[in-house]
């Protein structure tokens, strides 16, 4: 496939960055990836390791650790994993996300007393919002922060939560008011070493993204100090949620075009050298047609989160824009990867093909970071002239 012209965004300097995290990622995760996969987890060695490469929180001011870069970093990073096929390190759960709630949100000493251990990985972060009857709507969270002294005493309980089984810190979300309104949720910072009334539950079992720990959490009775809130006053946790939600939701749409175009580039790879009927499978033209179509799709996936990407640095990524990216960009790698997956023929349904294991991962896509139908509603809701009213 032609190479991806670099995009404006991608300084000298974010290209010599992408040297060094594809030498690590080649070294040394890539090839660990089904060593993770049946371990169910990455190593919290491996984690110190991409600490001392740079690898973690590269976009967090170097005052508190981390690598005094910007969200190209992380963009460059992520699309480095998805390149190699990397699913199971949560790098952006942990960098990309967490990481910048304490660094937007938290007080000085709270920066102080997290950032620099995430950084160097010594601290893997959790971010828990969902619960088992609270995903989309996420109001409905029945979890808890009740005063107690100077602590919280949190009761509920957590699941889906990337990180789960590694995570020494854990962002989550709790009812700290009554009711369903936004003022009733509150950020939470969790440090779970000994604590007491903590429990993680099992490591769920996917049919994808295998090697990636994704637990279900339960608290009881679990206490922590209230200068573990995130934010100047309880209550600010869903809008806290709404403004960082956008890096999230483009996180993903960063993923999704960067695996697009690997599962092009196997599958170019796979067709040009299998033979049927004494030729080529690429030189056939259904094949060839179905590639240049796919190919398309993840150059114009690619643009899009090029011009998403360079508005967020810019600092002008609205909320529906990120939800257009994050739809569209996800349905479209699964789209791709199913394509390819058919021209691999039973070859494509065997585990040890790395085009079996992309259809299993791209799935969830579609499902988590908010899912593609409710990031529907968001962009509707921006259309809408009643709901655009509304909000202002
Ligand atoms: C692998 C994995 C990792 C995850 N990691 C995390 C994590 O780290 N932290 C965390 O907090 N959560 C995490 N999640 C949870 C994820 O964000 C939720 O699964 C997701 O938000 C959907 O919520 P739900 O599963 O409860 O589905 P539901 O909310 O029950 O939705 C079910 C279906 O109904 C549709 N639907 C719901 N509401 C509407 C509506 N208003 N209009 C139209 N359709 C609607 C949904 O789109 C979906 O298709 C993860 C999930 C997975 C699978």
């Amino acid at each position: 496939m032609t190479e991806h012209r670099d995009p404006a965004w991608m300084t000298d300097d974010l290209l010599a960055f992408r040297d060094s995290v594809r030498r690590f990622v080649d070294k040394e995760l890539a090839p660990k990836e089904e060593e993770f996969i049946a371990q169910r987890r990455v190593d919290p060695a491996v984690w110190l390791r991409a600490g001392a490469a740079g690898l973690l929180c590269a976009s967090i001011p170097e005052e508190y650790g981390g690598g005094g870069g910007h969200f190209g970093h992380e963009a460059v990073i992520t699309a480095e994993l998805a390149r190699a096929g990397v699913n199971s390190f949560g790098n952006n759960v942990h960098s990309g996300i967490v990481a910048h709630y304490i660094a937007r949100y938290g007080s000085e000493s709270q920066k102080q007393r997290w950032l620099p251990r995430m950084a160097r990985g010594e601290l893997i972060a959790a971010i828990a919002m969902s619960e088992p009857g609270a995903g989309s709507d996420l109001r409905a969270i029945t979890t808890r922060a009740v005063h107690d002294g100077d602590d919280y005493v949190i009761d509920g309980g957590k699941t889906f939560i990337t990180n789960g089984i590694n995570a020494g810190l854990v962002v989550v979300v709790a009812k700290t008011g009554d009711g369903r309104d936004s003022r009733s949720a509150s950020l939470i910072v969790v440090e779970t070493e000994g604590l007491a009334g903590f429990e993680r539950g099992r490591n769920l079992e996917k049919i994808g993204q295998k090697g990636q720990d994704t637990a279900e959490l339960f608290f009881s009775g679990a206490r922590v100090p209230r200068a573990n809130l995130l934010g100047a006053e309880e209550g600010l946790g869903m809008s806290q949620l709404m403004q960082q939600l956008p890096q999230e939701r483009l996180i993903i749409a960063v993923i999704s075009a960067a695996a697009a175009r690997r599962a092009v580039d196997l599958t170019v790879e796979y067709t040009s050298e299998r033979k049927v009927f004494g030729q080529r499978l690429l030189s056939l033209q259904n094949t060839r047609f179905k590639l240049a179509e796919c190919a398309t799709k993840a150059t114009i996936a690619q643009t899009f989160v090029d011009d998403c990407i360079a508005r967020q640095l810019e600092g002008r990524l609205d909320g529906a824009t990120a939800a257009m990216a994050k739809w569209w960009c996800s349905q479209i790698y699964g789209e791709v990867v199913d394509e390819c997956l058919q021209l691999f023929g039973g070859y494509g349904y065997m585990e040890e093909f790395a085009i079996a294991r992309m259809y299993t991962n791209a799935r969830v896509t579609r499902i988590y970071g908010g899912s593609n139908e409710i990031m529907k509603e968001l962009i509707a809701r921006d259309l809408d002239p009643q709901t655009v009213r509304r909000q202002h």
